[in-house]
C-alpha cells in the first residue's frame, strides 16, 4: 500500500485534503476529507483517477462550500448522522448567501455512517466523534498492508483525520477521544486553537442570565449550529440553577434543534415568527441567527429591542463579525470560538504518539508554529500543492528534506514514546452521539453563577448590614427578625449583587447620583431599573444608598 496527502485548499483554509491509498496490486482509491473554499477536485484528479469518498468531519460552511460542486463518480459523502441531518438543513439555507453548487447533487451522495465502512477491500473508514460542534466527527482510516514489517496485528495501520475538534464535548457530543483501541500512525491534525474559549463562554452566560433575571429582554446573535449548542448549555444551567427562564430558540437554530431531536427542559422552539414580539419576553432570551444582524431572524429582533434600554442584544461571533452600535439597548459581542488550546493540541499529540502529523487548518505563522512543535514524529507543515509520500512498502517515510540521520533521531525517540504507552484493546471509541451533558467538561464554570444566581444562595451583603446594625452582635445563620426596611435594602443589595462588575472606576470614584426605580417579579423578587441614564456598564455592581426621595417616584 501506498498513501500519499494533497492540500485540496492550500491557499485557502487549508482544512480539505485529498488522500491517495493504492495497493501493491495498483487499485487506487482517492479520499477527499472536507471540501472547503476552492477545492475543485477535477484539477487534483489525474485523468485515471477517481473520487471514491468525502468524508465531511462537520457542518461548518468553511468545511462544505464546495461539497456539492466536488461530487463525482458517484462517490458517497460519508458524514456522521448527526452533520448528515445538520447539513440536510443548512445546505439549503447556505445557498441564499453563497455558490454553493446545486444542493442536492451533495444531499443525494450523503450517506449517514456511524461505524467502519469499506472503501477499498483494504480500507475502511469510521467517524469519531469531534467536539466543536454538535455532531462533528474525526474519521480514521483503516487500511491493511500485507507488507507491514513491523509485524502488527493484520498489518493495519491507523490514520486519524481530526476535522475541527475539542476534547471537550460539545452539547452532549463527546469530545476527539485522546486514547483508542489501537495505534493511531498518522494524523491529519487541524491546528486551529482557541485559549479563551470557556473565559468567553462563562462571561457570555453571566451577561446573559444577569439581565434576564433582572427582566430584560435578551437576544443572543450566533451562527445556527452555536445557538443549538448554547441554548443546550444555557438550559442545563438554568436547571442547575433551579431558576426557569423563558428560552426560545427561533428560525433556522429552531430547525437545526428540532431536527437533531433535541429536548433540553426550558427550551422552546418558534421556526417562524409573524412578529418579533411573539418571541420576545421581559426576562426571557431568544436564540436567533445570523450573527451579523443584516438579515434574518436575528435583524428582525434588533429592530424590536434597539429603542429599549432595558434590552439587551449579545453577539456571539464565531466568525469576523462587526459588533452593532448605534442602538440604545445594552449590546455586547463575544468571540466564542469552540477550538482548542495549544497546549490541547500538544497534548494530543503526545497522546497519541503518531509517526507522522500533516499540519492542517493553516497558513502562514500558524503553520509555521507548528512546523517543528513535535520532536517525536514526522512533522508535515507543507504549503504547497504537491502529492506527499506518508506511507510506502510497508513503511511510514520520512519527509524527502529530512537529513537521514535526523529522521533515525526522530524515529527512535518515536518509539521510544511509543513503549511507555499501553494500548487498550477494550477502550471504546466513541461514537457520535449525544449523551448527557456534563456542564463542567463543556467548560461552564458553574459554582460563580450559582453563587451570583441560584435560589437561596448565600448574601454576602446579608451578613454585613446586620453586623451594621449591631456591630457587637455575630450575624445569625437566618434572621427572621430584621425590620422591613433592612430586608427591603438586603434584598435590593442582593439583587444588586448579582450583577457582574466591569464598572468605569474613575466615574464610580467620582460619584454620581441617579434615581432608579423598584421592581418586582411577582414572586417576591425586586430589582433596580435605572430611570436616569447612567455611564455604566452592562454587568457593573454599585453600591447603592436608599433615600426616602429617590424612592419616592
Ligand atoms: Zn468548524
Ligand atoms: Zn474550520
Amino acid at each position: 500500500m501506498r498513501v500519499s496527502y494533497q492540500h485540496a485548499n492550500v491557499h485557502s483554509g487549508n482544512e480539505s485534503t485529498l488522500l491517495r491509498f493504492t495497493t501493491a496490486e495498483g487499485t487506487r482509491a482517492c479520499v477527499l476529507v472536507d471540501a472547503g473554499t476552492g477545492v475543485d477536485v477535477d484539477s487534483l484528479l489525474a485523468d485515471d483517477e477517481y473520487l471514491n469518498a468525502i468524508l465531511l468531519t462537520h457542518a461548518h460552511i468553511d468545511h462544505y462550500r464546495m461539497l456539492a460542486k466536488n461530487v463525482r463518480h458517484n462517490a458517497p459523502i460519508y458524514a456522521s448522522p448527526a452533520t448528515a441531518t445538520v447539513l440536510e438543513q443548512a445546505l439549503p439555507e447556505a445557498r441564499k448567501d453563497n455558490d454553493v453548487g446545486t444542493v442536492s447533487d451533495a444531499l443525494d451522495a450523503l450517506e449517514p455512517i456511524d461505524d467502519w465502512t469499506s472503501i477499498l477491500a483494504s480500507l475502511e473508514v469510521r467517524p469519531v466523534s469531534a467536539g466543536h460542534t454538535p455532531g462533528a466527527a474525526g474519521f480514521v482510516l483503516r487500511f491493511r498492508d500485507a507488507n507491514a514489517a513491523d509485524g502488527l496485528v493484520n498489518g493495519e495501520q491507523h490514520l486519524l483525520a481530526t476535522g475541527d475538534f475539542t476534547t471537550r464535548p460539545c452539547a452532549g457530543f463527546p469530545g476527539l477521544a485522546t486514547a483508542y483501541p489501537f495505534e493511531i500512525d498518522a494524523v491529519l491534525l487541524n491546528v486551529s486553537t482557541d485559549d479563551s474559549y470557556a473565559t468567553a463562554l462563562n462571561d457570555s452566560l453571566r451577561t446573559v442570565l444577569e439581565h434576564a433575571y433582572a427582566g430584560s429582554r435578551v437576544v443572543v446573535a450566533t451562527s445556527s449550529l452555536t445557538g443549538v449548542h448554547y441554548a443546550t448549555l444555557v438550559g442545563r444551567v438554568t436547571a442547575a440553577l433551579d431558576r426557569d427562564l423563558p428560552l426560545t430558540l427561533v428560525g433556522q437554530a429552531a430547525k437545526l434543534y428540532e431536527a437533531l431531536g433535541l429536548d433540553v427542559p426550558g427550551v422552546e422552539t418558534e421556526r417562524v415568527f409573524e412578529r418579533p414580539t411573539a418571541v420576545l419576553e421581559q426576562g426571557g432570551v431568544t436564540i436567533a441567527g445570523p450573527e451579523t444582524p443584516t438579515r434574518g431572524s436575528a435583524s428582525h429582533l434588533l429592530n424590536a429591542i434597539e429603542d429599549d434600554p432595558a434590552a439587551v442584544f449579545v453577539q456571539l461571533a464565531t466568525g469576523d463579525t462587526e459588533a452593532v452600535s448605534d442602538v440604545r439597548c445594552t449590546t455586547a459581542a463575544v468571540e466564542l470560538r469552540n477550538h482548542p488550546s495549544l497546549e490541547t493540541i500538544d497534548d494530543l499529540v503526545r497522546d497519541l504518539v503518531p509517526k507522522q502529523v500533516v499540519v492542517k487548518h493553516a497558513r502562514g505563522d500558524t503553520l509555521n508554529r507548528f512546523q517543528r512543535r513535535f520532536d517525536h514524529c514526522f512533522t508535515w507543515g507543507t504549503n504547497d500543492e504537491d502529492i506527499h509520500r506518508l506511507y510506502e512498502a510497508g513503511e511510514w517515510l520520512a519527509p524527502g528534506w529530512i537529513a537521514e540521520s535526523t529522521a533515525t533521531r526522530i524515529r527512535t525517540r518515536q518509539w521510544e514514546a511509543v513503549q511507555t504507552r499501553s494500548i487498550d484493546a477494550d477502550v471504546a471509541v466513541p461514537a457520535v452521539q449525544r449523551r448527557s451533558v456534563d456542564l463542567g467538561a463543556e467548560g461552564v464554570d458553574l459554582e460563580p453563577l450559582e453563587s451570583a444566581f441560584a435560589r437561596g444562595s448565600a448574601d454576602p451583603y446579608a451578613a454585613s448590614a446586620t453586623e451594621a446594625a449591631s456591630p457587637t452582635q455575630p450575624a445569625p445563620e437566618t434572621d427572621t427578625s430584621n425590620d422591613a426596611d433592612e430586608s427591603i435594602e438586603a434584598e435590593l443589595l442582593d439583587r444588586l449583587e448579582t450583577i457582574e462588575s466591569k464598572l468605569d472606576r474613575a466615574a464610580n470614584e467620582e460619584g454620581e447620583t441617579v434615581r432608579a426605580r423598584v421592581l418586582t417579579a411577582g414572586d417576591g423578587e425586586q430589582f433596580l431599573r435605572l430611570v436616569d441614564q447612567a455611564d455604566l456598564d452592562a454587568g457593573a455592581v454599585v453600591e447603592i444608598t436608599i433615600s426616602a426621595s429617590d424612592s419616592r417616584q
